[in-house]
């Protein structure tokens, strides 16, 4: 609840931000003022530059935007305001030939400056069409997001230079003022998201203290901030970036993983890591003495952001187990008064990582800790839960608790789908779940 007025207010800024061009526009009514298309048109159009202005503050992980709802809601906010911006921009000509424009304006019109908005629209449909079907059509990650950085500033600039030339809305002072401050603003925040601060990290490197393989395909790293600086805070269940400086031919990228330690340890923090691609497949090639950049933390899946709930439930599906972990130390190490229930889902029993320690965890009395392990590829052997998690098994499992508990779940993004229509259909509010999705 302490959250809800920060988060709204910032909603209510960006709203204020995104209508506060057509405000400044309608309040000084230039003509033509009587067209309503041609002037849907022209709103259109600012609000949809404004809220591209604004995509640059989203994805440049701002604390102060990102800190009340998570990167897990803000980067596909991004991704749907980037839809709506396409959507406003893509009738904005239709709307403006419609309120009086003429059907030359849309294809025979060679004024260089309409061309430069075609060309602004055209790579803005490509951009957002790639960033909603990059795995359909196949595109690598780091290709799709070479492009998408490079784009979206050409995209701002070729915008800026239409609306200043073609629209009569720059005549104004105001306009040109607030246009010049938001596009400077972009050009600030795009600079230090992605070359300022890189290179300030860069500098001060935290090194890689040890590399432990936990099972056949999961190691864990345990990171040391450099000589002399403390290591950062941070709750329980939350991630970090990290860029592997391991050099060996092995490749440079940024990649986001859970902090799977306790913030109870303050001389080091680790990190789980699951073979699962081409990069996360060299992390057992990672050696102690690597350099690591680490811009952290992020996110909100922390049991401490809930102090009101005693009763939790955590689903964890294969490497997902990572924050939970981290979840479950911190309970262990200051001793929390929860109660948890973990269902662990793995295809095999050789995928189980922390067993051990979860096992120890439980065997204390805080947190109250009961550990359900469930395979969907049980050998001979195994007389646990075994199948799928289907709506009997959860009912049965979680027993009462489905009508007190607050349920947290991170497991791959097909079985959390499943998992919330599970959990709605037994009767589960959504205000009493918790995602984290491990893919941005
Ligand atoms: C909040 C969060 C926490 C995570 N915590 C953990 C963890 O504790 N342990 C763990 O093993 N995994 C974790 N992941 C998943 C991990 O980030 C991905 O598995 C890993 O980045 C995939 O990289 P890859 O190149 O090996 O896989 P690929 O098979 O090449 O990629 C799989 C998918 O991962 C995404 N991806 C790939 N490269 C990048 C990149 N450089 N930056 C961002 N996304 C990328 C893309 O969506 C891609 O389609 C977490 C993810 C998120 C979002």
């Amino acid at each position: 609840m302490a959250n809800a007025w920060p988060a709204r207010t910032r909603i209510l800024i960006y709203l204020a931000l995104v209508l506060l061009p057509v405000f400044i526009v309608t309040i000084y009514n230039l003509p033509p003022p009587d067209l309503f298309a041609y002037n849907l048109g022209r709103a259109f159009a600012l609000a949809a530059f404004t809220i591209m202005i604004l995509q640059v503050a989203l994805a440049a992980r701002v604390k102060w935007i990102e800190r009340p709802f998570g990167l897990n809601l803000t980067f596909p906010f991004h991704r749907n305001m980037g839809v709506l911006a396409a959507l406003l921009l893509l009738a904005h000509p239709f709307l403006m030939v419609l309120g009086g424009g003429g059907w030359k304006l849309l294809l025979v019109d060679n004024t260089w400056y309409i061309w430069v908005g075609r060309a602004a629209l055209l790579l803005l449909l490509i951009n957002v069409s790639l960033s909603l079907w990059r795995l359909p059509l196949g595109l690598k990650f780091e290709t799709w997001r070479l492009g998408h950085n490079l784009s979206g500033p050409l995209i701002l600039v070729l915008g800026f230079i239409h609306s200043w030339y073609a629209s009569i809305d720059f005549t104004l002072a105001l306009m040109q003022v607030l246009w010049v401050g938001f596009l400077g603003a972009a050009a600030v925040l795009y600079w230090h998201h992605k070359f300022y601060r890189p290179a300030r990290l860069r500098r001060d490197p935290y090194t890689v203290a040890e590399v432990r393989q936990e099972s056949h395909d999961v190691w864990t790293l345990k990171f040391v901030p450099p000589p002399g600086q403390p290591r950062f805070d941070f709750l329980p269940g939350q991630f970090q970036f990290v860029t592997l400086l391991r050099g060996r031919g092995l490749p440079e990228e940024e990649h986001h993983f859970t902090i799977s330690s306790s913030p109870t340890l303050a001389e080091f923090h680790t990190s789980t890591i699951k073979a699962s691609g081409d990069f996360t497949a060299t992390i057992g090639a990672t050696e102690p003495g690597d350099k690591a950049v680490v811009q952290a933390p992020f996110g909100r899946f922390s049991y401490l952001l809930h102090p009101e709930d005693r009763d939790l439930v955590f689903i964890a599906g294969g490497i997902g187990i990572t924050p939970f972990m981290a979840n479950l130390r911190h309970m262990r190490d200051v001793q929390a008064d929860r109660r948890v229930l973990l269902l662990y889902a793995n295809k095999s029993e050789r995928d189980i990582v922390f067993r051990e320690e979860l096992d120890k965890i439980a065997g204390g009395s805080k947190p109250e800790l009961k550990v359900v392990h469930i395979l969907s590829r049980p050998g001979e052997a195994w007389e646990g839960e075994k199948g799928r998690l289907d709506p009997q098994k959860i009912e049965r499992l979680c027993g009462e608790r489905l009508g007190q508990s607050l349920f947290f779940l991170c497991c791959p993004p097909p079985m959390t789908r499943s998992l919330l229509e599970i959990l709605r259909g037994l009767g589960v509010p959504e205000k009493r779940i918790s995602l984290e999705y491990f893919s941005l």
